[in-house]
């Protein structure tokens, strides 16, 4: 029988194209142009020893075209850098906050090395990973207790499950357990996160008070009822209404008796425009209150809740928060990033508080260094320095404007100058406005500009080329 195997393998081997025929094809010649021919080349390889390996393991069907694997494996490198020149700081779709060097260090060291993830090194027992960032949570915000999970997303459903286990067995059968939200604040955070689908996931029954504009504290008053077992307060923070406004504050909500559940959505720790001080919801009497890793405090994708110790133990306990749970390199990253708050140099360690707060005046040495360099290799462009506005992104003060400069490049195809630099090795990510093209210079990193103008040299060389 092994000798049968063996003919089988061997036909499967023979029957196994060569390098070149493969890169003859029709169908080679767009990739090679795109990725460019060493690297076809390589891919292509690459391929046929993975094919050879698995025929002589005993695998009879080893794949499908090596051009189509050899062009997953080109355009499979995923997640990659990107340039930030949109001006958007927070720009959810361009990865959020950018990490400290002491975050990345911090993620580093977690990824290749044994942590004490759960393990207490002073009695060699078993440790639990919600304990790490709590102290810090608490120096910084004042509350009791804190947890930390995988966003604010699931804080917000995690805390709402939480508030509705609690509340089984004391409520008659049939009845669920409300919790009142203003009108004005059942909002879609985005990517269909919407809070009044949350509710419902976590099996509490919505009840709405007040109207889209204004809600009173007296509504929420009258609405109390045997059933209701928490009051939701959420930040609208991706839209403002302007005009005839009114609505509860937390602090007025806590006077009703019910644990106040404060969403805050981005978590200002120092004062931030006009976001709410997470420190200010904790002593103003939420017994919850849930913030972003992410958005403003510029460190990993997290959701964290602080507030009084019975209710963030009850979020613990709950089944699902092993679902959500953080895992060891968010802690690592959430851990240096609230140090740097803690010792008062978050405005100079973490890129993106200090991206919100660079004056624009600093801005300017830099803009005319880029414009001078792009002047030299953008030929058929007209390269100039000009004010812009930047934005807070993020679902995070959405009427702010920032003060920016913008290096703008016009006089040509604009929209496909934007398109080349997309597709450019590191890709550069601006934005045409009134036919040009801008690049705001707030939101690049160091040595963006190095990547800017080799993706600019390469893009006007291949369109002349
Ligand atoms: C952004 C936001 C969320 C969701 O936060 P993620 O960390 O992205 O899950 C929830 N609530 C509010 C008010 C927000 O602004």
């Amino acid at each position: 029988m092994p000798g049968v195997l063996e003919t089988g393998k061997k036909d499967l081997l023979r029957a196994l194209p060569a390098v070149d025929a493969v890169l003859r094809e029709p169908a080679a010649k767009p990739l090679a142009a795109r990725h460019g021919r060493a690297a076809l080349t390589a891919a292509v390889r690459a391929v046929l020893d993975d094919a050879r390996r698995r025929i002589l393991d005993g695998d009879e069907s080893p794949g499908a075209s090596v051009l189509e694997a050899a062009s997953l494996l080109l355009s499979g490198r995923g997640l990659k850098r990107v340039v930030n020149a949109t001006g958007v700081i927070l720009h959810t779709n361009l990865g959020r906050s950018v990490l400290s060097e002491r975050a990345a260090e911090a993620v580093a060291q977690a990824a290749t090395r044994y942590s004490n993830l759960e393990y207490d090194l002073a009695s060699g027992g078993r440790g639990s990973r919600y304990d790490h960032a709590v102290p810090l949570l608490r120096g910084l915000t004042g509350a009791e207790d804190a947890l930390v999970v995988n966003n604010c997303a699931g804080a917000t459903l995690l805390a709402l499950s939480a508030i509705v286990s609690d509340a089984d067995g004391s409520l008659p059968e049939d009845a669920k357990p409300e919790v009142i939200v203003s009108r004005g604040q059942l909002i879609e955070i985005g990517g269909g996160f919407r809070i009044p689908e949350v509710l419902e996931l976590s099996g509490a029954r919505l009840r709405e008070v007040g109207a889209t504009n204004r809600t009173r504290l007296a509504d929420y008053a009258k609405a109390i009822g045997e059933n209701t077992r928490a009051i939701l307060w959420v930040h609208p923070s991706n839209f403002e209404i302007q005009g005839f406004t009114e609505s509860a504050s937390v602090a007025d909500l806590s006077t009703l008796g019910l644990p106040v559940i404060a969403d805050v959505g981005s978590g200002a720790l120092p004062t931030f425009g006009d976001e709410p001080r997470v420190s200010d919801a904790v002593r103003d009497g939420a017994s919850l209150v849930l913030f972003s890793g992410d958005k403003l405090l510029g460190g990993p994708q997290a959701g964290i809740a602080v507030g009084a110790r019975t209710w963030i133990s009850a979020m613990r306990r709950h089944p699902l928060a092993r679902a959500l749970r953080a895992d060891k390199l968010c802690l690592a990253a959430l851990e240096a990033t609230l140090g740097a708050y803690l010792e008062g140099t978050a405005y100079e360690d973490l890129p993106t508080p200090t991206m919100f707060h660079a004056p624009v005046e600093g801005l300017r040495e830099r803009a005319d260094l880029l414009a001078g360099d792009l002047a030299r290799v953008a030929s058929g462009f007209e390269v100039d320095v000009s004010p812009s506005v930047a934005r807070s992104g993020g679902g995070t003060l959405p009427v702010h404007e920032i003060p920016s400069l913008a290096v703008r490049l016009g006089g040509g195809d604009v929209e496909a100058l934007a398109d080349r630099l997309r597709a450019a090795e590191v890709p550069v990510v601006g934005r045409v406005n009134d036919g040009l093209l801008w690049l705001d210079v707030r939101t690049l990193l160091s040595d963006d500009e190095v990547a800017i103008v080799a993706a600019v040299k390469e893009a006007v060389e291949g369109e002349s080329g």
